[in-house]
């Protein structure tokens, strides 16, 4: 059955009196592509920034099979018997490209999930990533409001979504397996200069000696590369989700970045670079859509693609003829 779509103003109540329904209604709304929602979405946002902003945000990225969501279930769970209220999101583009999805289709983290602290939403599906991120980051503010103060976005280790996510977050961590000394060699140095704190997980019965020197080979790359928190050294260390060893540590570790962050002015600094670029992002991309949603491109496109393929027209020359047509 249909339900009666609710005003702004009982969106804006129900989020901010924390109950779990508006608010899984509210995401609901924010992640809808139909251009009716949108405007509907941005007025409940807009009422509600003034209540957010008030949590650390902390990402979380790991290949598959990295033990990602077990860890993330024994460090929420953690969490939430301490007082805290988690949410957990989730940023899986991989549904736009193969039909299926790397994070969301088991059911995950299932005793976190009912926890009455917590609150943990799959990733938005299909699309781009840019609008999968901007889903995910919509969310992550109504959560906010909804009195959420840890929340963790998580990834796959694969393609650009963990930049996607580092944009958004306040510490970003990596999730490790043990591998053999070339593996480490082999990992993207990308990815592990994009991270606050680099975790080897699965440092438990007989892979445990072989996590703590993966952890100082790891320490020694970290070391070469330059900071991605200004005045921090960003470490590695061993974890175990299953026996939860190390678990209490993520949260040493990201409470002692926050704490270095404040001291210099980074915490905030970083939050508008974020808030800066998401707004530069959205304007390139509705900019980028209105391009080659305008008739004229539509129907010249093929043919200048044609002709830069055959190489009858160089590609700038091209391009700069269709945005020529676009100002007639
Ligand atoms: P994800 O794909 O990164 O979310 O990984 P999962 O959390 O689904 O874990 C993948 C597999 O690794 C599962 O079979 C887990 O039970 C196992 N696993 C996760 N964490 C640990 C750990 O700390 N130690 C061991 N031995 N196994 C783990």
């Amino acid at each position: 059955p249909k339900r009666k779509q609710l005003t702004v103003d009982e969106y804006v109540k129900g989020v901010k009196e924390q109950n779990r329904a508006v608010l899984a209604r509210a995401i609901t709304l924010v992640e809808s592509n139909a251009k009716k929602h949108l405007k509907l979405a941005q007025d409940v946002l807009t009422e509600l920034m003034p209540h957010t902003g008030n949590s650390i945000r902390i990402g979380f990225s790991g290949v598959p099979g990295a033990g990602k969501s077990t860890l993330i279930e024994a460090f929420g769970m953690m969490l939430c018997e301490r007082g805290h209220k988690v949410a957990v999101l989730a940023v899986d583009p991989s549904s736009t490209l193969t039909g299926g999805s790397i994070l969301g289709d088991k059911t995950r983290m299932e005793q976190l999930s009912r926890h009455p602290n917590a609150y943990v939403r799959p990733s938005p599906a299909g699309g781009t990533l840019g609008g999968v991120a901007r889903k995910t980051r919509e969310t992550l503010l109504l959560c906010e409001a909804a009195g959420y103060d840890v929340i963790i976005v998580e990834t796959v280790g694969v393609g650009q979504s963990e930049v996607a996510v580092r944009s958004m977050v306040d510490f970003f961590l990596v999730l490790m397996l043990t591998g053999a000394g070339d593996e480490l060699q082999g990992m993207k140095k990308g990815i592990m200069e994009m991270a606050d704190a680099m975790f080897i997980n699965k440092a438990d019965g007989p892979n445990k000696q072989a996590a703590q020197q993966a952890r100082v080979e790891l320490n020694r790359m970290l070391h070469l590369l330059p900071p991605i928190t200004e005045g921090w050294a960003t470490k590695a260390y061993t974890v175990s989700a299953l026996t939860g060893e190390g678990v209490d540590h993520i949260w040493s570790v990201i409470k002692e970045h926050k704490e270095h962050m404040q001291e210099n002015d980074l915490f905030l600094k970083r939050r508008n670079e974020q808030a800066l670029r998401w707004f530069k992002d959205l304007i390139e991309e509705q900019v980028l859509a209105q391009f080659y949603e305008q008739e004229i491109i539509k129907s010249r496109l093929p043919e200048m693609q044609h002709q830069v393929l055959s190489g009858e027209a160089a590609a700038t020359k091209a391009a700069l003829e269709l945005l020529e047509m676009t100002k007639k």
